[in-house]
């Protein structure tokens, strides 16, 4: 597991997101799920593994409906912190766009029959392809799985709500608040559009 893509990628001097560190919870594992305004609206799924943030980008975002499986495209390992990260990218930087905290909490692997700690489980499970995981957050609750696409391009995967209590066909999408801040991705949109206005306008 290592941060050096992410940190390459990155112009730290320019752009508020973390430095590429390793980081832990204190307790269980974390998940978050950002909703990234950049060149393309997309979801950043990411799991708590190893001191980092295991992570695939959702163009449609989660579902929680069982027939319904959202392409998900594994990218860079983020540093732990990022789970926090929540503010604009500007603009000429790597993913430039507004990000918000969409959902966030803690996460299990969903079998539990496995002798080494949760952490190494699930490594060897995203070594073999397959994750299958129960979310405990403030909007994705329940068991979901993510599925490498065989035959496909080395970074293709499959998210997917498995059958339980919690699987339904309402547009979970529709709840568009960030459960940091409650703002929505528009209104951060309008926010950093004012500042960078801002910015200009005293440089004049
Ligand atoms: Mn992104």
């Amino acid at each position: 597991m290592s941060l050096t893509k992410y940190n390459e990628k990155r112009n730290f001097d320019d752009t508020d997101e973390p430095k590429g560190k390793l980081g832990k919870s204190k307790e269980g594992l974390a998940f978050v799920i950002q909703k990234h305004a950049a060149s393309h609206l997309h979801y950043d799924f990411r799991l708590e593994m190893n001191g980092v943030l295991k992570s695939w980008a959702v163009p449609k975002g989660p579902s929680m409906d069982p027939q319904i499986k959202r392409l998900a495209i594994m990218v860079e390992d983020h540093p732990y912190s990022y789970k926090d990260f929540e503010g604009n990218i500007p603009e000429g930087n790597y993913g430039a766009g507004n990000v918000i905290v969409w959902d966030n909490g803690t996460y299990i692997p969903a079998d539990d029959s496995y002798n080494e700690s949760a952490e190494n489980k699930m490594k060897a499970d995203l070594n073999k392809g397959h994750l299958s995981f129960i979310l405990k957050g403030k909007k994705l609750k329940g068991e979901f799985a993510l599925v490498k696409l065989k035959g496909q391009q080395e970074n293709t995967w499959l998210l997917i709500k498995k059958e339980d209590q919690y699987a339904s066909n309402e547009d979970i999408l529709k709840k568009n608040k960030s459960v940091i801040s409650r703002s929505t991705l528009e209104a951060l949109e309008k926010k950093s559009e004012k500042m960078v206005t801002t910015a200009i306008e005293k440089k004049k």
